[in-house]
């Protein structure tokens, strides 16, 4: 399996456009919401789900959905992973209306937020050494006692701080937690409270004057005017934190809506150990963007009765933020398989002629100057991903592509001669057939009527020429097999798998 971090390596990458001094245009709709990944790996199938719910509701309300990257972790974030992430969602649909801002650029505006904070009174500098902190905790650990930072232990006098300024010492700022309930009513799991006292003064701005992401993001969403913070439950913990700034920095709440987070189908939270999780995984594996869209879109969110199976405008027509459910969702591999069977037979064999192609051309399939599109059209309603459906079309289109499998095997067996038998008299029924002869409905008298005289069942002849044609014994009608795969072809396919069974045939 590919590193995850190997991945952005092996696109190409576009330099990327800072956009900075925000300017919200003014829309009908006051709804904005935003999906806000940071660049510091793949689209997770988590993050994709997310930015789902997010733009459905803005489609749905008619609002606006901007996606702001979060790259202010500059170790580990990179343009490549932006890039993966702008393909993802372009891959499945999810279109923005602005951005994608860069909460880098917004860094001049972070701290001049800080700075209202500390002109207020609600935050205070800082001076504590991360080594001094550091041995507080371990004193705190030894004794056997929980650490938290104490705004008292830490404070100094104006004159000592004015003097520590001057020095030119390094220092934080910490916002200064108001000791009064921080709750706000979600919109998935209804009230949530925190208490102030239960939370440290924690750091908005670091010595470098770099902003803590509760601070980026609270100034962010203020100064984008979002209406709906919409992301994964993993943020729960921040939100009081979130809270509170936004009432020191005198701006109204937005709505909250927490999204349960994803599990796998063994109860476990959904990680590398469950499968792929990056969404770029599932695109090369041949899930198809709407499937893969309408099975993320049903992770912790359900229309209510048992219709699965729904298009994008019936998606964004029935979404609600109140049907999100609080308890976890699970990613069950097979379903998002079966929902890809089902896009594929709906879809149409011209839109799925790229996808086969690229695959066939990864194969070393060449087409043969054969109608790709009706061996598509054939075998796309028993393929449950591209992958399956190209490897049917090449089985198709290059008999040496052909591998008895295990079912195929236990047939040959359990026929014995009469597989071998079968296959002479269908040989014989068909031959007979000229090219013109050579469609499905003259295929299949001819070979009702070949089972007839020799007294054999219609499947019994039948199941040795799929077997002979593919190697399985699965597929479209046989009929149609024969006529897709071609005259010579098929009857070259059945000579030498007569061969084969002779040869095996004892002596
Ligand atoms: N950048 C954060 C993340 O990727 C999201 C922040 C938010 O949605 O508030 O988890």
């Amino acid at each position: 399996m590919r590193k995850a971090a190997g991945r952005p390596g092996n696109r190409p990458v576009a330099p990327l456009r800072a956009e900075t001094n925000f300017r919200p245009p003014m829309t009908d709709s006051p709804v904005r919401v935003r999906f806000a990944p940071s660049p510091t790996g793949y689209l997770h199938v988590g993050g994709a789900r997310t930015a789902l719910f997010n733009w459905l509701y803005a489609r749905k309300t008619g609002g606006t959905f901007v996606l702001r990257i979060e790259d202010t972790d500059q170790e580990r974030s990179t343009d490549a992973h932006t890039r993966v992430i702008l393909e993802g969602l372009t891959w499945l649909g999810i279109n923005w209306d602005e951005g994608p801002y860069f909460q880098g650029a917004e860094s001049p505006r972070h701290r001049a937020d800080a700075e209202r904070l500390l002109a207020s009174g609600r935050a205070y500098r800082c001076f504590a050494s991360a080594e001094e902190l550091d041995a507080e905790r371990k004193l705190a650990v030894a004794a056997g006692r929980p650490y938290r930072y104490e705004r008292a232990r830490w404070a100094l006098s104006p004159e000592e701080e004015a003097r520590r300024l001057a020095a030119g010492d390094p220092f934080v700022i910490r916002f200064a937690v108001p000791d009064a309930e921080l709750a706000w009513e979600d919109a998935v799991h209804g009230r949530i409270s925190f208490q102030g006292r239960d939370l440290d003064d924690f750091v908005i701005l670091r010595s470098d004057g770099s902003a803590i992401y509760n601070l980026a993001v609270v100034s962010d969403d203020i100064a984008m005017r979002i209406t709906h913070v919409i992301r994964g439950d993993d943020h729960v913990s921040n939100t009081p934190k979130q809270i509170a700034l936004y009432q020191a920095l005198g701006a109204a709440l937005p709505v909250f809506a927490h999204v349960p987070m994803i599990l796998g189908t063994d109860g476990k939270k959904l990680s590398k150990r469950h499968g792929a999780t990056a969404v770029g995984d599932y695109q090369d594996q041949g899930i198809l963007p709407a499937a893969m869209r309408n099975f993320l879109a049903l992770l912790g969110w359900s229309p209510g009765g048992d219709r699965e199976v729904l298009t994008g405008e019936e998606l964004v027509g029935l979404f609600s933020l109140e049907a999100i459910q609080g308890k976890p969702a699970v990613f069950d591999t097979a379903k998002l398989e079966w929902m890809n069977g089902q896009y594929l037979s709906h879809t149409g064999a011209d839109e799925l002629l790229p996808p086969v192609m690229r695959q066939l051309d990864r194969m070393g399939v060449g087409a043969k100057g054969r109608d790709v599109r009706a061996l598509i059209d054939a075998a796309k309603a028993r393929s449950r991903t591209v992958l399956q459906l190209a490897e049917q079309v090449a089985v198709r289109l290059d008999a040496s592509r052909i591998v008895l499998d295990e079912k195929a095997e236990k047939l040959q067996k359990k026929m014995g001669p009469a597989f071998g038998a079968s296959l002479t008299v269908a040989a014989g029924a068909l031959e007979a057939l000229t090219p013109a002869e050579w469609t499905p409905d003259r295929l299949l008298e001819a070979v009702k009527h070949a089972a007839e005289t020799h007294g054999l069942k219609l499947g019994d002849a039948m199941q040795p020429v799929r077997v002979a044609l593919t190697g399985g014994t699965v597929s479209e009608p046989v009929n149609e097999l024969l006529a897709v795969v071609g005259r010579d072809e098929s009857l070259a396919r059945i000579r030498a798998a007569m061969a084969r069974t002779q040869d095996a045939a004892p002596a």
